[in-house]
């Protein structure tokens, strides 16, 4: 399986990117942030925990993410591959991500770091909170969501240096011009 880890701050291009990824290459996608937004929505005993974080821009614990993305895993067990977008977010997480692919026989087979400036972060955000009814792309919160990133987030980079995984993308310029970066690498661990 091709297993890869989409990686980067907030608004990075994450999810822009992982929608060219799956069409080109035919990969499945889990958004743990889009699963959780779908839990609020029906209000689940997960959804409602869930919002209390999600809305100060703070991380929701690794048990709960956890969990959810084991069940996500089984429903995906024929894949032939999956984009992780959003996750791993911390080092515990990336660890339990790493033994319950390794327990299905699988493993990351690369992270791919989308670097942009903070500066241009919160300008998409702001730009996307005008659209995106989340209750998270406003100012504040947008602030403490790139707090939390380099606190808790950023340590995974050397993680998976580590690990020889970690690939670093230019994640500013036009969608394309990302895109055909992201591709290249892809290619070389395809
Ligand atoms: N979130 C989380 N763990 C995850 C995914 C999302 O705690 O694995 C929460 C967290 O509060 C985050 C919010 O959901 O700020 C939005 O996450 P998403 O990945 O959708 O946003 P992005 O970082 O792509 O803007
Ligand atoms: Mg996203």
């Amino acid at each position: 399986m091709l297993n890869i880890v989409v990686f980067g701050a907030p608004g990075s291009g994450k999810g822009t990117q992982s929608e060219l990824m799956i069409k080109k290459f035919g990969l499945d996608h889990v958004s743990t942030g889009d699963v959780l937004r779908a839990e609020i929505k029906a209000q689940s005993e997960v959804g409602k925990l869930a919002e209390t974080y999600i809305s100060k821009g703070e991380l929701v614990p690794d048990e709960v993410i956890i969990k959810v993305l084991a069940n996500v895993l089984d429903a995906k067990k024929n894949s032939k591959g999956v984009i992780f977008d959003g996750f791993p977010r911390t080092i515990p997480q990336a660890k339990a991500l790493k033994t319950m692919l390794n327990e299905r026989g699988t493993d990351i087979s690369v992270m791919l770091d989308l670097k942009v400036d903070d500066e241009e972060l919160i300008d998409r955000l702001l730009k996307r909170g005008q659209t995106s009814g989340r209750s998270d792309d406003n100012l504040e919160t947008i602030k403490s969501r790139l707090d939390v990133y380099h606190n808790y987030t950023s340590p995974l980079i050397d993680h998976y240096k580590a690990e020889g995984k970690h690939k670093e993308k230019k994640g500013m310029g036009t969608i394309e011009e990302i895109f055909a970066r992201i591709e290249k690498a892809i290619e070389e661990v395809k």
